[in-house]
């Protein structure tokens, strides 16, 4: 196949976007085939990255063929070498993301093969989800048996007790089988996590998500063994191969929670992942549980535990795309339709 358009557009968005979002959450990317495929791809960074795929990647994909994963890995490398001057990481990444998830899709749509099945993968497992979010009785009511607990910046002595208080919460009603870990959006500095640690040792944590911010990897290498038996995560907000490889040498890490969707796509991923077993670091991906994440998990050595942000009963999330798996018990199971085998929701990009 021959790739004929490329085009990135931002989504209507009707919820509104906490934070750095309103401009910059995800985009969708159209690649187009002179054989009458499209591939559909899910990236970050907004009307800024819109602006990276539609004025620079596109033309130079034009008349490029793809028609293999070795072919995608060609082009990636092309994509991320020509976005060097503005790019190795942030919006010029969470771009290439769209598109190489577009590309994927692209070739699983040409074969008709899931693309868990194009990465090697034999059969679509169940994978257990985890819950983000602060209402544990309504993720209970669905089934989950895996919980993260958003938790802010403590400022008082009191905000250690209600941590606490979170985690008990969690575990009254998801039981003590449940996985439970503590989120905290770069917002503790070492003391906190070190007392955030002592005051949570009864709950039995399984990880500290984004303590420090991620630029700090000495710190954070210093703080991993100190937590122990809870495992230091971190690592959404770092983008390719390239970063993972000085978190690696760092030991910043235990476990490594790459974004499908921003560090580079599946092609990233992947070598993130190989990257991974080399260091001795366990992969759970962050947002794992979206379509996306669920082909990667199938098919490689990430942990077979995949995140769904799902806030609270008041606020579902909005339906960008059609036909995502959803939880059976507490698990998911990706497609195996075509591709990532999911539908646009027109409404929201028209
Ligand atoms: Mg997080």
């Amino acid at each position: 196949m021959k790739i004929t358009d490329v085009r990135a557009v931002y989504p209507n968005y009707r919820q509104p976007l906490g934070g750095w979002r309103p401009y910059l959450w995800q985009i969708v990317v159209r690649v187009e085939t002179d054989a009458g495929i499209t591939g559909y791809g899910y990236g970050g960074g907004g009307v800024a990255s819109v602006e990276v795929v539609n004025r620079h990647l596109r033309e130079l994909l034009l008349d490029e063929r793809c028609d293999s994963p070795t072919d995608i890995e060609r082009l990636w490398d092309k994509l991320y070498t020509a976005s060097i001057p503005y790019g190795r990481g942030g919006i010029a990444v969470m771009a290439l993301s769209g598109i190489d998830l577009a590309l994927w899709d692209l070739l699983g749509r040409a074969e008709r093969q899931p693309v868990y099945a194009l990465l090697g993968g034999s059969s679509a497992p169940r994978i257990r989800a985890y819950a983000s979010g602060n209402d544990p009785e309504w993720f209970a009511e669905q089934g989950f048996s895996a919980h993260k607990v958003s938790c802010g910046r403590p400022a008082h002595a009191g905000d250690y007790e209600r941590a606490a208080a979170m985690a008990d919460e969690s575990r009254r009603y998801l039981g003590a089988d449940a996985l439970l870990m503590f989120d905290c959006y770069m917002a503790w500095d070492a003391a906190a996590t070190l007392k955030m640690a002592h005051t949570l040792a009864p709950y039995d944590i399984y990880w500290f998500e984004d303590t420090l911010t991620p630029d700090d990897l000495d710190g954070l290498a210093q703080l991993r063994p100190q937590i122990k038996p809870i495992q230091l995560a971190g690592g959404e907000h770092d983008f390719t191969h390239h970063r993972f490889a000085a978190i690696a040498a760092a030991g910043a890490l235990d476990i490594w929670q790459p974004d499908v969707t921003w560090c580079g796509g599946v092609t990233a991923t992947r070598r993130i992942i190989a990257q991974a077993q080399a260091a001795g670091a366990t992969v759970v991906l962050h947002r794992g549980g979206e379509p996306w994440g669920l082909h990667v998990i199938a098919a490689t050595e990430c942990e077979k535990l995949g995140e769904l942000v799902l806030g609270n009963r008041h606020r579902a999330p909005e339906a960008l795309w059609l036909d995502a798996p959803q939880t059976e018990n507490g698990y998911l199971t990706p497609t195996d339709a075509p591709g990532f085998g999911l539908r646009l929701n027109k409404e929201l990009v028209d």
